[in-house]
């Protein structure tokens, strides 16, 4: 995979919330829900974006999309950089790059059928003729393991892994290369959930899918992910190949999530990190390094300075004022 292309460039992604207050409605300070943020995609991989809740994945994720419009930073798509593009440029962008979400069940219009809901995104992105998409819509709820007869069905008569490869036929509709799928097994039962990940897999190996895949539980992302990306209140603190992460992780944060995940091989003893304090908030980041508050290894420099995202090697990227 190393001479795989790069499909998605992320570089300095920010997204800040405004936040008004006092009776005059003024900006009395803002969210940095996304600050800073910067990681490529190469075609045909799965990059995992793992970290606690609110630390600002989804944001990051909408963002490219731009179904949240970033503060700053470049998003590019194949060479071109989609914040420059017009309301309608990007309308026709979104063909090649869509987005499956966390709960099924709230991104379901309910009042339509499962193959109106599928064939939404082929009349909006004027594909066939009304026969042709019907015909599509019956391949595509075979392709994701429903039936034919389900498209006169409503979301409530599905369950909720049912409701998901619903969403992802949606998503799969318009043969985008791209797919943000942000949580996608997050809402669903246990023994569901790797159903749910097997059909991904082999959704991305019969149509040539890139995957972006948003999770906060550390077992679905490395079991899916070649690469991963950690964040920490807004920032990607770390990102490697996937076993290099989890065999040998450099940031103290990175350290600290994954040892309290039960290691499957009993040999391969880790001693559980408990980290001290809250996850802060992003209204208020704390100065230089965001984990410094919490970190077990806090240097003064971590107090002021904020550490670079830099390649430590082999494409194993950190901010750590530990290593570089
Ligand atoms: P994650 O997906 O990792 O749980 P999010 O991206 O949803 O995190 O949120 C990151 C931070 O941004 C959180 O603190 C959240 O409360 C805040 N946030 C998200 N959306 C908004 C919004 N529309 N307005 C204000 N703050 C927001
Ligand atoms: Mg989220």
């Amino acid at each position: 995979m190393t001479t795989a292309q790069t499909l998605l460039k992320v570089e300095g992604l920010k997204k800040h919330y405004p936040i008004h207050g006092g009776i005059w409605g003024r900006r009395v300070g803002e969210v940095r829900a996304v600050d800073d943020v910067s990681f490529s995609v190469r075609t045909g991989e799965t990059l995992g974006i793992v970290g606690e809740s609110g630390c600002g994945k989804s944001t990051t994720g909408r963002a490219i999309l731009r179904l949240e419009e970033p503060t700053a930073g470049d998003i590019r798509f194949e060479g071109t950089s989609l914040l420059s593009l017009g309301v309608e440029a990007m309308r026709r962008m979104r063909r090649e790059l869509q987005m499956v979400f966390q709960d099924p069940f709230a991104s379901l219009n309910p009042r339509k059928t499962a193959g109106a809901i599928i064939e939404e995104p082929l009349r909006v992105h004027g594909i066939g003729d009304a026969n042709e998409r019907k015909q599509q819509v019956k391949e595509l709820l075979q392709v994701v393991g429903l039936d034919s007869y389900h498209a006169e069905r409503y979301p409530h008569q599905f369950s909720g892994g049912q409701r998901q490869r619903i969403g992802i036929a949606r998503a799969l509709a318009v043969r985008p290369k791209l797919i943000v799928a942000d949580e996608p097994v997050s809402a669903l039962d246990v023994s569901i959930q790797s159903q749910v990940l097997n059909l991904l897999e082999d959704l991305q190996e019969s149509f040539d899918l890139t995957y972006l895949f948003i999770a906060h539980d550390l077992s679905v992302v490395r079991h899916i992910s070649d690469r991963v990306g950690v964040m920490y209140l807004g920032r990607m603190v770390e990102l490697a190949d996937r076993d290099e992460l989890y065999n040998n992780p450099i940031h103290p944060y990175t350290q600290a999530l994954l040892s309290a995940v039960p290691v499957p091989d009993p040999d391969a003893k880790r001693e559980r990190i408990i980290l001290k304090g809250d996850v802060p908030s992003p209204r208020n980041p704390p100065a230089g390094c965001a984990f410094h508050t919490r970190c077990p290894h806090v240097m003064d420099i971590c107090r002021k300075v904020r550490p670079e995202f830099t390649d430590q090697g082999g494409g194993h990227f950190a901010a750590c004022h530990l290593t570089g």
